[in-house]
């Protein structure tokens, strides 16, 4: 016997119309495409309610959202299309994130060298030690997991101290158990050296994640 899992956002044919499997951002994008093309759709979701990680939920007269609900993309078309469906609802948003970490706020995406001075003087010392210490074994380290990929660019005692807790927090998964690609998107600086070189001499077209603002609807 073969058991089938419907995949969130996977789109199947039944008879003359569609079924969308899971109501998150990619599951609804694809039915509203659908019913563009005058398509009779029916989404599927097992939650409660639409929307997945992408959610607000009501409680206690707040509102609380699972994830950041900051919009950006690096592709015109996309945006394009964001732009066509909220009209005047999407607003521009300075961006300005802070993450609190040892009982301090620190600016997210993470600055150096500012961002040593939260910690005591040993810890780092400890920090940048352990870079370069990764540096030097660079060559026989593997990029597999999140972790690897962060501990060959910016040390072992970085990673334990920020990269690791805020990560596993935010999405729930053991760094380890996340790909070196996810890292290579979600992290826009590289290094901790070419971290250290951007805050010196900042560059002309800031990276992906370090954007200074960002689309929100109401
Ligand atoms: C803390 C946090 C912050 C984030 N911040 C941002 C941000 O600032 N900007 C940004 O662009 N992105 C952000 N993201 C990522 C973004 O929220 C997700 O990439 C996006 O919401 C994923 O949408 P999706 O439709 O692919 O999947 P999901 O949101 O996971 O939706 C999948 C849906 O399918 C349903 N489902 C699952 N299995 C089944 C099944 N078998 N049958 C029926 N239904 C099923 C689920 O219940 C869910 O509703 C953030 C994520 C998190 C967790």
């Amino acid at each position: 016997m073969i058991a089938v899992e419907p995949l969130a956002g996977m789109e199947t044919q039944v008879g003359g119309g569609h079924v969308v499997f899971g109501g998150g951002i990619a599951g609804l994008t694809i039915a509203r495409e659908l019913l563009k093309q005058g398509c009779h759709v029916t989404v599927v979701e097992k939650g409660a309610t639409v929307g997945g990680l992408a959610r607000t939920f009501e409680r206690d007269g707040f509102r609380f959202d699972i994830g950041g609900h900051r919009f950006h993309s690096n592709n015109p078309s996309v945006v394009q299309w964001l732009k066509d469906l909220l009209g005047a609802d999407l607003l521009t948003v300075p961006r300005f994130s802070h993450i609190y970490l040892n009982q301090q706020f620190v600016d997210y995406p993470i600055q150096f060298p500012g961002a040593l001075t939260i910690f005591s003087p040993l810890k780092a010392i400890q920090m940048v030690s352990s870079y370069l210490m990764a540096k030097l074994t660079e060559r026989q380290r593997r990029d597999v997991s999140f972790e690897d990929w962060v501990i060959k660019r910016y040390g072992r005692a970085l990673y334990e101290v920020f990269f690791q807790p805020y990560t596993e927090k935010v999405w729930g998964i053991p760094g380890d158990r996340l790909s070196a690609a996810w890292a290579s998107q979600r992290i826009g600086i590289p290094s901790m050296w070419r971290a250290v070189r951007h805050a010196i001499f900042p560059p002309q077209k800031a990276p992906a994640t370090a954007i200074s603002q960002f689309y929100l609807s109401p």
